[in-house]
């Protein structure tokens, strides 16, 4: 027998494919299980690091269908937005031509592997059966006030010439191309995700099934903040300033305020005499990059309005200037400096020679306000603060803020960090945003039944900065959907985060016309049960995801309000100690390593790395050892095909002697352990371990008995539940000997067997134990113990420990019959 995995792998392929064995009915009797990987960006063909997620789903989309369950495991493309785009822009291609190419390499390749994919759910985002859809959930947003349009500062790339999201800001730079962000002013569409800031942040505790990491960076993120909003009157008019401040406790010690430099509030702040310093400053300001200016290291620096406010709580005139490090988007773009007891104004007041007052103590070490050379951030005990000297800060504030509600000076303020979602792009690789401009209506949303608007194909797309759609006329002009005069189209597309924020709903139904999705199949297919995918998406996708469900659920469209019941997120494969990547020229192309080894032994190798969420190095040694197991295992099958061909009632009730006993052992602690490890963490490649001890111990058996003394019941049923249980990791392989054994079906149809407990209990002996050569005891061990496992057993024995104080200076062991201790002081 030869194993020749490259006739095999295909010859396998082949028959799934045309018994289409990997598609799902959306009605059965079975219950249901929807295992989801997150879809590629279709910008290149794929290297082994990005497989490895849909290895993993696979394995576990094979194990639930062996469980009974009906598995929706659906595969598609993100095959719209930046990546594509500009990869096409730099092959001088067209970006559709460019995607459609990739998509069909990456679907190859992914055949290849022998991933379970039901291909007649296959999306891709930048189809217009899929975007119609996309555009349809803009109107449905526009509907509920929660799609809007304005001018603001917002992030923008210079290389790809687009506006950013906040989220696709990482430090300061962009989050596709590294190139540092910029802000200019633009008139924008946003999605409110700000209204569902407090169910986002509310419902992650819901998510028991999601890593605690992941929870924390978008509990960071939405970064919900409570204190108090106060009141300060500007000295000599009507105005007044807002402040929200998350400590209340310090309002006493407030000598100065500050503006963003962007206040609208500036101009009228400013007394005639200081009208040119104050120009000046926000001159400079306006040349200086806003994420450099508001870095935590920047120095601080500001300039002097002319105007006072007054402190509501002690009538007390505080100078207010313009400062460099105060942003207009967070809070109200005003704030009180309290230099004793904050950082960046403590900074500020130092270069100004503003006061600083202490008005909450340090209780471990009093503070000293002239010899301070940093500011106390801490909690502490009140002073300088009126009635509410000697209080500690917990008590303090919610009094303070009770007394500034009773007074009419303020009132207790929720504030939170996350902004609207920016989801305008003036690039071309998108779905429209459905939207027509009417001089006599305004802005009208663009009628479902005229769904999709059609993204033209003859486009010059290189980016310029302006949305390039701006200049294809036909597009442009239209008639508005009211009164029918003329009017024009946007021509921003909408973010590509748009597009994934619900692909897993359409996936239900992927090819209806009429709907997103059928109301009776989306509410029983959904949540996914487990999603498997990149840290990287983390306070991206994965909040668009939250949020745009939620919307759905509010609306009427959808039962459940989180669509991710279990999250895994799988670490990345390095290779020379860095992450793949075409430019580094480190990536391993998966295609190659299926040509020299087979898809089975790249699947169980990229299992074997380690455990799945760390990041784990590649090495050509590796994936050939787990290429040698494959040959032992199919070798073991080898040498004893004939003699258990034609075995046709497997028994294991019987063994007869330790290494067939051993054998029986192995393989139902094998079944447990695979079985745990799949239902469990995911540590497949602990499950793997398990596996290869199997064949060695089998390999050990075949090799070591004479073949007339065979347990032939035996060992076909070893033979027939290690293809069972392996299966899911070497599909191939396992279904071409599951044949030679005489199966029809296929083994991807089986059940999954389970374990005996009673054959995993070791059987045990009794040994005794001698202290400095006196039998002190006895005890039972397991028959195959040594003298580590023996020593530690008898350390817990009473009599024993009595005369066994100390470390032992030595140990005698004989293996099944005893265990002498020799000590020094033996009671
Ligand atoms: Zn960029
Ligand atoms: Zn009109």
């Amino acid at each position: 027998m030869e194993y020749d995995f490259r006739m095999m792998e295909k010859k396998w392929q082949k028959l799934w494919e045309s018994e289409r064995l990997f598609e799902t009915p959306n009605d059965s009797d079975k219950p249901k299980y929807y295992v989801l990987v997150m879809f590629p960006y279709p910008s290149g063909s794929l290297h082994v690091g990005h497989v490895k997620n849909y290895v993993m789903g696979d394995v576990v989309a094979r194990y639930k269908r062996m469980r009974g369950f009906n598995v929706l495991h659906p595969f598609g493309y993100d095959a719209f937005g930046l990546p594509a785009e500009n990869a096409a822009i730099e092959h001088g291609i067209h970006p559709g031509i460019w995607t459609r190419k990739n998509i069909d390499t990456i679907r190859k390749q992914i055949k290849r592997l022998g991933i379970s994919y039901d291909w007649s759910r296959e999306i891709a985002t930048c189809d217009e059966e899929y975007y119609k859809w996309t555009q349809w959930i803009f109107l449905k947003l526009y509907e509920k006030g929660l799609a809007y349009k304005k001018k603001g500062a917002v992030n923008w790339c210079p290389r790809c010439k687009t506006v950013l999201a906040n989220e696709q800001v990482k430090d300061g730079k962009c989050e596709r191309c590294g190139t540092p962000v910029t802000i200019r002013y633009l008139d924008q569409w946003y999605f409110k995700i700000t209204d569902y800031a407090e169910r986002l942040l509310r419902d992650l505790d819901k998510l028991v099934g999601w890593p605690e990491h992941v929870k924390t960076m978008q509990r960071n993120w939405i970064g919900k903040s409570e204190g108090a909003e106060v009141v300060f009157k500007i000295d000599g008019s009507d105005e007044s300033l807002r402040v929200f401040t998350t400590r209340p406790d310090t309002l006493w010690g407030v000598t100065f305020m500050a503006l963003a430099p962007e206040s609208p509030l500036i101009e009228m702040l400013t007394k005639p005499e200081r009208k040119k310093d104050v120009e000046e400053f926000l001159n400079r300001m306006s040349q200086t990059d806003r994420h450099k200016r508001t870095a935590l290291e920047a120095e601080k620096e500001g300039v002097f309005t002319g105007s006072y406010a007054v402190n509501p709580v002690n009538g007390e005139k505080v100078p207010i200037y313009v400062a460099n490090y105060i942003l207009m988007e967070y809070g109200t773009g005003a704030i009180m400096g309290v230099p004793a007891h904050d950082q960046r104004d403590f900074e500020f007041a130092k270069k100004y020679g503003i006061p600083i007052r202490v008005v909450v103590d340090n209780p471990e070490n009093p503070l000293n306000p002239d010899e301070m050379d940093c500011p106390y951030e801490g909690p502490g005990i009140l002073r300088n603060s009126g009635e509410f000297d000697g209080m500690n800060s917990e008590e303090a504030i919610p009094k303070i803020i009770e007394f500034l509600e009773k007074k009419g000076y303020g009132k207790g303020s929720t504030q939170y960090k996350l902004r609207d979602w920016l989801i305008s792009r003036q690039r071309y690789w998108g779905a429209p945003i459905p939207i027509v401009y009417c001089e006599r209506c305004g802005t009208v949303p663009v009628p479902e039944d005229e769904l999709p608007v059609i993204l033209p194909k003859d486009v010059k797309f290189e980016p310029t900065g302006r949305s390039p759609l701006m200049s294809h006329e036909e597009f442009k002009k239209t008639r508005c959907p009211i009164c029918g005069g003329p009017a024009t189209r946007e021509v921003d597309t909408m973010d590509t985060f748009v597009d994934s924020s619900w692909y897993y709903l359409r996936y239900v139904n992927p090819h209806d016309d009429d709907k997103p999705f059928d109301p009776d199949d989306v509410n029983r297919w959904l949540p996914v049960d487990q999603y498997i995918g990149g840290v990287e998406h983390a306070v991206l996708h994965l909040l668009y995801s939250r949020f745009v469900t939620k919307v759905l659920h509010d609306l009427g469209y959808l039962d459940f309000e989180e669509p991710f019941e279990n999250l895994f997120t799988q670490g990345m494969i390095y290779k020379d100690g860095a992450k793949m990547s075409k430019s580094k020229g480190n990536t391993v192309s998966p295609d190659d390593m299926v040509e020299k080894y087979g898809a089975d032994t790249l699947r169980m190798y990229i299992l074997f790395m380690g455990p799945p969420e760390k990041d784990a190095e590649w090495s050509d040694q590796g994936i050939e050892g787990v290429h040698r197991f494959i040959r032992k295992l199919w070798n073991c099958y080898s040498i004893m095909m004939d003699e258990i061909k034609s075995v046709n009632t497997p028994d294991e009730s019987v063994v007869n002697g330790e290494a067939e006993e051993n054998l029986r052992r192995m393989l139902h602690t094998t079944i447990k352990k695979v079985t745990e490890d799949i239902e469990g963490d995911f540590h497949f490649n602990t499950a793997i371990s398990r596996m290869m001890e199997l064949t060695n111990e089998l390999w050990k058996y075949l090799n070591t008995t004479k073949k007339k003394d065979w347990n032939l019941k035996l060992l076909r049923a070893i033979a027939e539940k290690f293809l069972l249980i392996i299966s899911p990791f070497t599909p191939h392989l396992a279904e071409e000997l599951w044949r030679m054994l005489g199966k029809d079906g296929f083994i991807m149809n089986e059940r999954w067997p389970s374990h005996v407990e009673e054959y995993i209990t070791m059987k045990e002996v009794e040994i005794a134990i001698q202290i400095n050569g006196k039998v002190r005891s006895r005890i039972k061990v397991p028959v195959d113990a040594e003298e580590d496992e023996v020593l530690k057993l008898a350390l817990e024995d009473q009599r024993v420990r009595k005369y066994v104080k100390n470390e032992p200076k030595r140990v005698h062991f004989v293996k099944g019959k005893l265990l002498n201790i020799v000590v020094n002081n033996a009671g």
